[in-house]
């Protein structure tokens, strides 16, 4: 490729995601128009050029092909219809199929059993009387989740085996919305792990992250994960399984959970770049968006070694003082080996991602004091 070929890439999406996306392949000479679906939050600042079209609008449509070579999604719940029409036109990665499979708990955990990856047993319910078997089949605590469109814990509902007696208060409180029923696992810890995957098959996975979650959001991720060597070259595997199978193109994130039998279940799978990956940025020597950005530009892959022990922290809203006044920066600033990263949103809410830290450390236990050091300072409790 020369350099007036330069891909110029579409991304599906209007979040933070898209936003680093755009950080890389720009820095690497790649034009990016992100295509929000709706407003700009202020992430999508860093494309070249921004569409705020909805995405089942027609000029969007257009005005997106006009300005792309390839597409790219950012987002989990883009229309799977409005992929395979882009898809007509210029290469789309990860394709219509892989997304239709992420974006559905069902076809996930369905795609997962078919292909003998362990899971978290489940039952899906449309009705109150299947909700009533899904608990009678699951014994024991569960956990129900919408189908579609849950992110960071929402659409979620724990419910206890005391509770279970509750049926129609329970399904009320999912207005019809189709559901699936999970058991609910005693945790020992969760990973995740990246993948990326070029379209000539060539597959890498980076070093599984060890994630601790507060209020079923992402607090933090530790890098290496302080569990067996076993378990982690199990995690990579499944990843790598998985990702061939779907034939899937692009960085691929796989959620586990570690049970308390030490055995590893996968949670769920993002088909994008995924929160857990955000320390490759500075820890690894090729970020995950960096591998996106290769991978739709038919690039070869990069090495994802981690060059040293690393810890994220989430930054949500409930840090800033008020929807438009951002903490003060000083604790992370004066910390050695600390990097801030700004999402560019305008307003800060409550459990909104706004921004990430990393810790890089010659140990784990020193990057995860470095943080916890931060955190005091600025009041944060985990
Ligand atoms: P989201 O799409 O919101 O990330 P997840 O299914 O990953 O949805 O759930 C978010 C978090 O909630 C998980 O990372 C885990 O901490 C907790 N959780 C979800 N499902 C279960 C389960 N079946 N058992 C135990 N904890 C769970
Ligand atoms: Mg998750």
């Amino acid at each position: 490729m020369n350099a007036q070929d330069k891909k110029r890439i579409g991304v599906l999406g209007g979040g933070q995601l898209g936003r680093m996306l755009s950080m890389e392949s720009r820095r690497m000479g790649s034009e990016i128009t992100q295509w929000t679906g709706g407003e700009n939050s202020g992430a999508a600042n860093m494309a070249s050029d921004v569409l705020l079209n909805a995405f089942d609008d027609q000029a969007g449509l257009e005005a997106f092909l006009q300005a792309s070579d390839v597409a790219t999604v950012e987002f989990e719940n883009i229309p799977t219809q409005l992929l395979e029409s882009i898809a007509e036109h210029i290469p789309t990665y990860p394709d219509a199929k892989a997304v239709g499979i992420c974006q559905n708990r069902d076809h996930e955990k369905t795609f997962f059993k078919s292909h003998g990856i362990p899971t978290t047993p489940f039952r899906v319910a449309t009705t109150e009387a299947e909700l009533a078997a899904a608990f009678e089949a699951i014994p024991g605590d569960v956990i129900i989740k919408t189908l579609q469109f849950g992110y960071d814990g929402k659409g979620q509902l724990s419910v206890s085996q005391d509770e279970k007696t509750e049926v129609k208060k329970i399904w009320a409180e999912f207005q019809g919305a189709r559901v699936i029923v999970e058991k609910r696992i005693q945790l020992q810890g969760e990973l995740s792990v990246m993948i990326a995957r070029g379209a000539d098959g060539e597959c890498i996975t980076y070093d599984p992250a060890e994630n601790i979650h507060k209020d079923h959001i992402l607090d933090l991720s530790i890098v290496p994960a302080r569990f067996s060597p076993e378990i982690l070259a199990q995690a990579q595997e499944i990843g790598k399984k998985i990702a061939t199978a779907l034939e899937y193109v692009g960085v691929l994130g796989v959620e586990f959970f570690i049970d308390e039998n030490q055995s590893i279940l996968v949670n769920e799978m993002a088909c994008r770049p995924h929160n857990s990956g955000h320390h490759t940025l500075d820890a690894c020597e090729t970020s995950q968006f960096e591998q996106q950005a290769r991978v739709v530009n038919h690039q070869p892959l990069g090495s994802p070694a981690l060059l040293k022990p690393v810890v994220m922290w989430n930054l949500l809203g409930d840090l800033w003082p008020s929807s438009s006044q951002e903490p003060d920066w000083t604790p992370v600033l004066s910390t050695p080996g600390a990097t801030l990263h700004l999402y560019g949103k305008t307003s800060a809410k409550k459990k909104r991602k706004m921004g990430h830290v990393t810790f890089v450390a010659d140990s784990v236990e020193e990057a995860l004091s470095k943080a916890e050091h931060c955190r005091q300072a600025m009041n944060w409790s985990a």
